[in-house]
């Protein structure tokens, strides 16, 4: 709207501004205008500067003035600038406006999988009528949770609720980071969503928007009454073991584990990465699945005060900055070895689903008050390190490295080094402390990286030792394997109606399908294919002429 007294405006903000008010006046100041002349001022984009150590926020607000004039006036002020037009994106008909299809279903759409493919597919559903069933292997939130718990503290483990299964899937125990490059404007659709569902609003803007695994538990109670609300039916403790195919091989159904079928001409495929024995059946079956390379390596854990150090330094003391974070990556002999899913303030967690197979991965509180730091230290590895060509061969790597690291402990003791001691190939001795929760036993971690990995690893921690002295020092300790860093098959889809190339109707999505990594990237992933699914159909019982 060419006459609204809007406009951006890009400023410098103090770490220690503490208020919407002080926001309000550190604005008006830099406009020259009073505070009466401001109507609001929105927060659109908040990052930490911590370059040469002088912190600083860099801010992008918007801000509504009292009238034409003052607009006028505020647009002479550096960093000011005329509101944008809305971005001239395609996917900004995922949302609003779609045409729906004519073609009317028989049956509700079902969605395997309540992560965040699967839930964020059934929300579009639900905005645009179909009311999907969804059916989930694991248990609903609150039950999760004390499901998980009674796993870390006594290493009784249910192989159907757990860290990667159960309500919002694999996102669930986790940092809740929702990291993803997309400028996509269904993200920021998304974002306000879980802000409606009560995730914390400072999602909207931050850089690096982080829910932490105490709130995004409470996101998913509101999501799933606001689905239910519509309509969406949700079945948990209820696995899907096989599917219902036509002479023609497309989908008419599922059938789940107690041999009850429910027929659909539509399933959405929303399983995740570690699903394997439906990842077995989906072959039995004939889903066209391809090796995919993927990423694994080993978790390394500090204390939270060493990476502040070395991110920030001694000129941060006394002031309130965020648990620092970092990323870092080093090249050798040919490969990339990288910092991935980096949790300030978290804990080490074991990422099972299965009994008999160990392998570890980060969470984190929204507070990120742990007072330790891990990331995962991974590389890609391809087909030439699996046993075989076929779909599968990744998965049986995978499943390699884990039972080794299951055989080493008692129960679910995670295989443990210091970074040091890794250097200097020998076995850790005496006390050695770690955030994960079942306990450690010493162990060599070489043999978790099949390839190059262990040369490689042993020089990544080489180059960041130098580069942030202690980083491979006594302290920094060694975990692992971890080895669910992505999807190591992919499920080639149709270019156009995003159906698996094999199988008509099944529409795979989200990180187990091969096309996503993260809860962003899966649920817009989801989204994407739930568009298609409006476009082409319309809800059972619905008169598509309407
Ligand atoms: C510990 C941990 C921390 C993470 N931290 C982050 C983070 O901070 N930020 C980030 O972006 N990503 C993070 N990730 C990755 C992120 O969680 C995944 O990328 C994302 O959840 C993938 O979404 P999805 O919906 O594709 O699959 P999933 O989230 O894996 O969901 C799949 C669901 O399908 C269900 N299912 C499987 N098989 C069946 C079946 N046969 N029948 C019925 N149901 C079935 C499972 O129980 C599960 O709930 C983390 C992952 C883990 C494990």
């Amino acid at each position: 709207m060419p006459d609204s007294p809007r406009i951006i405006l890009d400023l410098d903000l103090p770490v220690s501004y503490e208020s919407d008010d002080a926001l309000k006046r550190i604005v008006a100041n830099r406009l020259g205008m009073g505070a009466d002349e401001l109507r609001s001022v929105q927060l659109l984009r908040r990052s930490l500067d911590a370059r040469r150590r002088r912190f600083r926020y860099r801010a992008r607000v918007e801000v509504e003035l009292a009238d034409a004039a003052c607009r006028e006036r505020a647009l002479q002020r550096p960093g000011a600038g005329p509101l944008p037009g809305a971005p001239q994106v395609p996917d900004q008909r995922i949302v609003e406006g779609l045409q729906r299809g004519n073609r009317s279903l028989g049956a509700p759409p079902l969605i395997v999988g309540s992560g965040p493919a699967g839930l964020f597919a059934a929300w579009l559903l639900s905005e645009y009528g179909f009311q999907p069933i969804v059916l989930e292997r694991g248990n609903r939130v609150e039950q999760r949770v004390r499901d998980v718990r009674r796993f870390e503290q006594s290493g009784e483990f249910d192989p159907e609720s757990n860290i990667l299964f159960g309500e919002g899937g694999a996102g669930t125990f986790s940092d809740g980071k929702l990291t993803c490059r997309t400028k996509s404007p269904v993200k920021r659709a998304l974002f306000q969503l879980m802000v409606d569902c009560k995730a914390p609003e400072d999602i909207l803007y931050q850089a690096k928007a982080h829910i932490g695994t105490d709130r995004l538990r409470a996101v998913l109670v509101h999501l799933r009454r606001l689905l239910e609300a519509r309509g969406v039916q949700f079945r948990f403790a209820t696995r899907m073991d096989d599917l219902i195919l036509d002479e023609a091989g497309a989908i008419r159904g599922l059938r789940l584990q107690d041999g009850e079928e429910l027929l659909s001409e539509v399933v959405l495929l929303g399983i995740g990465h570690s699903a394997r024995d439906s990842y077995a059946m989906l072959q039995d079956r004939g889903v066209e699945m391809a090796f995919k390379p993927f990423q694994l390596g080993l978790r390394i854990e500090h204390p939270q005060p060493f990476v502040d150090g070395f991110r920030y330094g001694a000129e941060a003391l006394g002031l309130q900055l965020p648990t620092a974070e970092y990323s870092v990556k080093a090249k050798a002999l040919g490969t990339e070895l990288f910092s991935f899913c980096m949790c300030p303030g978290g804990t080490i967690v074991p990422s099972v689903s299965q009994p008999g197979f160990l392998s570890t991965n980060g969470m984190s509180r929204r507070n990120r008050d742990s007072g330790w730091a891990n990331s995962g230290l991974v590389y890609t590895v391809d087909l030439k390190e699996t046993d075989g060509i076929d779909a599968l061969a990744g998965v049986r790597l995978q499943e390699r490295l884990e039972a080794r690291a299951f055989e080493m402990g008692v129960g679910y003791q995670v295989p443990t080094q210091r970074a040091s001691d890794f250097l200097a190939q020998r076995l850790s001795k005496g006390l050695v402390e770690t955030t994960y929760p079942l306990g450690h036993v010493m162990a060599d971690l070489r043999e978790f990286l099949p390839g190059i990995g262990a040369s490689l690893m042993g020089e990544a921690l080489k180059t960041f030792q130098r580069r942030f002295p202690g980083f491979a020092g006594n302290d920094a300790v060694l975990v692992g394997p971890e080895t669910r860093g992505s999807a190591p098959l992919r499920m080639p889809r149709e270019l156009d109606s995003r159906e698996s190339v094999s199988t008509p109707g099944l529409y795979p999505i989200g990180e187990g399908a091969g096309f996503a990594g993260g809860i962003v990237s899966a649920a817009l992933d989801g989204v994407r294919s739930a568009r298609v699914i409006v476009e082409a159909f319309a809800p059972a019982g619905s008169n598509p002429g309407k």
